[in-house]
């Protein structure tokens, strides 16, 4: 089973028990977010997935040395910047 099967099957399981009991919601994000650190993959804040770290781009400050945001999140606030 590759990562975005789990995640898949995750996201689904979320879904369906979201409703009912919040609790059980936060237990399956907490393993969500494990597993996905233990791929070595990297949360997106703006799109909110997940992906490899050579998705983002480097930002010095950043205590991991990666920007807060995806390339494709970054592109789209730098797009959405300039049109103000
Ligand atoms: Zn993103």
């Amino acid at each position: 089973m590759s990562i975005e099967e789990i995640n898949e099957a995750i996201d689904k399981e979320i879904e369906f028990i979201g409703l009912k009991n919040q609790e059980s919601v936060k237990g399956m994000m907490r393993i969500k977010t494990v597993l996905n650190k233990a791929e070595g993959l990297k949360h997106c804040l703006c799109c909110n997935g997940w992906l490899t770290p050579d998705n983002f781009s480097k930002n010095k400050s950043a205590p991991d040395g990666l920007c807060f945001y995806c390339k494709v999140c970054n592109h789209e606030q730098d797009i959405r910047r300039t049109r103000i």
